[in-house]
């Protein structure tokens, strides 16, 4: 393996745990989770997120689950 010479980006190890979004299909009600996007809310209708069950785009926001900031000290 070799080491990248230059760091990508300006985000080095920070701890920012990410959320994640439930959504519920509302063609044939199988939920899948994803990682939280910006404008996402409980009980948004969100049209641009395929079911990987039935191919439906029309999924809700049942739920965001946002993991707690845990540092370790
Ligand atoms: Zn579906």
């Amino acid at each position: 393996m070799s080491e990248p010479s230059i760091m990508m980006g300006g985000r080095s190890r920070e701890r920012t745990p990410e959320p994640l979004t439930f959504l519920k299909c509302l063609s044939c009600g199988v939920e899948n989770s994803r990682p939280f996007k910006e404008n996402d809310y409980v009980l948004k209708i969100v049209e641009d997120e395929k079911c990987p069950k039935c191919g439906g785009t029309r999924s809700k926001i049942v739920n965001i689950y946002v993991p707690e900031k845990k540092e370790s000290k």
